[in-house]
């Protein structure tokens, strides 16, 4: 069990997400913004994981990583992308990314890459 924070501005990825991580036996937070990541991250050092959507309006993804980064953060982050946003990931790594994947995505390879990142702490 791990606790995970899921950001993303769309209800429907936050849902199925969420689901997908609380079935595998996770503890949940999600936020729609990177903003509120970044609130949430200032209080809780409980958190072992986030899933990080790109494209977001104000912040994006990449944004609140580096901001992260900045501050001495060694979370691990899981980077959700529209393929289209694919270059975008290599500024997504050099910001500290640890892994990604394009939306539309499997909940279970998701599950699974989440499972992998955790194991290696
Ligand atoms: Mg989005």
């Amino acid at each position: 069990m791990a606790n995970i924070l899921v950001v993303d501005d769309d209800p429907d990825i936050v849902e199925l997400v969420s689901l997908k991580l609380r079935s595998s036996g996770h503890e949940v937070t999600a936020v729609g913004s990177g903003e509120a990541a970044l609130d949430t991250l200032a209080t809780r050092t409980d958190v072992d994981l986030a899933v990080v959507d790109h494209m977001m309006p104000g912040m994006t993804g990449v944004d609140l990583v580096r901001a992260l980064r900045a501050g001495g953060s060694t979370l691990k982050v899981l980077m959700l992308t529209a393929r289209s946003q694919e270059r975008d990931l290599e500024n997504g790594f050099t910001a500290g990314v640890d892994d990604y994947m394009t939306k539309p995505f499997s909940p279970r390879e998701l599950a699974a890459r989440v499972t992998s990142m955790l194991s290696r702490r």
